[in-house]
């Protein structure tokens, strides 16, 4: 079998141009264009790139990009200044401060600091209990996991009633990512590095997230035939038939995987692009929501 390659470059496309129309309209009737406010703290070059990717996408959407480059030195009172100042700023309506900061700066109680009105990356904890807890809906849903889930949608492929295993527990991804599966009436199995015979686990499942981080970790004979496989996973490894020197492989052995899936999605290519374009989507929302129009 050779899995249906689900193309998260066109979907990704669709939705920001979703989320440019919707900014038209928000424009026209209101005279104001949804802005995004990113703050970078240091020099992380992998930060640096995510940070302009995204102010790109916000300009070419039509809607407002902020950002703001902080020294490595900065302290944590004037990072929480500047959260506030944001919070407090009429013209801003998403916030989002870049990951991982610098060490020596206390990532949750910044995380905690954003406005719940204006957590577009949704990793409030306020949003984050909403999305696990029964009957309660979130403001605003992380960005990569519903990335995930958007796939799964938009490529046709029923949740509800499926069995799910998510390798992987983070608070980004395979925590929410879990939730979301879960809301939409699958039933899931989520595993970690404790987990007993993960092989087993995974070859349960009629879809596969991986958030797991290590390269090709998941193998093509884990799967079950036609199973559905959504790779989050992003890790460069070297390569020397590349003029770079390398190239970039998902968590899943991608080659042994796509003959056994019924549908997979590529790295890359396949969920990376959804985590901007539903950054946009969230920003559209945070300003529906600030102008009473959601
Ligand atoms: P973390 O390192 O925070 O979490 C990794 C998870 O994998 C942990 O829960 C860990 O278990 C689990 N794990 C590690 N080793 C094993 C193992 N041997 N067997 C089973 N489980 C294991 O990573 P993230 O969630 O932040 O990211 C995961 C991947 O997704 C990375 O490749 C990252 O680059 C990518 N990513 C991609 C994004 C995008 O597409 N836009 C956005 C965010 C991430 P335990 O909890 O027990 O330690």
């Amino acid at each position: 079998m050779t899995a249906k390659l689900i193309d998260g470059k066109t979907i990704a496309e669709a939705v920001r141009r979703e989320a440019a129309e919707e900014t038209a309209a928000l424009k026209a009737r209101t005279g104001q264009a949804p802005t995004l406010a990113a703050v970078l703290v240091g020099e992380n070059p992998a930060s640096q790139t995510y940070v302009a990717s995204k102010g790109k996408a916000c300009e070419e959407a039509g809607m407002g990009s902020i950002t703001h480059r902080l020294p490595a030195t900065t302290s944590q009172a004037e990072l929480e200044e500047l959260v506030r100042q944001l919070n407090a700023d009429p013209a801003v309506n998403g916030i989002l401060v870049q990951l991982p900061l610098p060490k020596g700066l206390n990532e949750q109680a910044v995380l905690d600091l954003i406005s719940l009105s204006k957590d577009v990356d949704g990793f409030h904890p306020m949003n984050i209990g909403q999305l696990v807890m029964k009957g309660r809906i979130p403001q605003f849903i992380p960005c990569t996991p519903a990335g995930c889930i958007e796939l799964l949608v938009r490529s046709g492929i029923t949740i509800a009633g499926k069995d799910a295993v998510v390798v992987g527990r983070s608070n980004i991804v395979g925590v929410p990512v879990a939730a979301l599966l879960q809301n939409a009436d699958a039933t899931v199995t989520v595993c970690h590095s404790r987990t007993k015979d993960l092989p087993d686990k995974v070859r349960r499942a009629d879809i596969v997230v991986a958030a797991i981080g290590r390269p090709e970790f998941v193998r093509g004979d884990w799967l079950k035939p036609g199973a559905t496989v959504i790779d989050v996973g992003i890790n460069r490894i070297a390569d020397a038939t590349r003029k770079s020197g390398s190239r970039l492989v998902g968590d899943v052995a991608f080659d042994e995987a796509v003959e056994v899936a019924g549908a997979i999605t590529p790295v890359p290519g396949g969920v990376g692009p959804m985590t901007i374009a539903m950054l946009l989507t969230n920003t559209v929302r945070a300003f529906k929501l600030q102008h009473g129009l959601a």
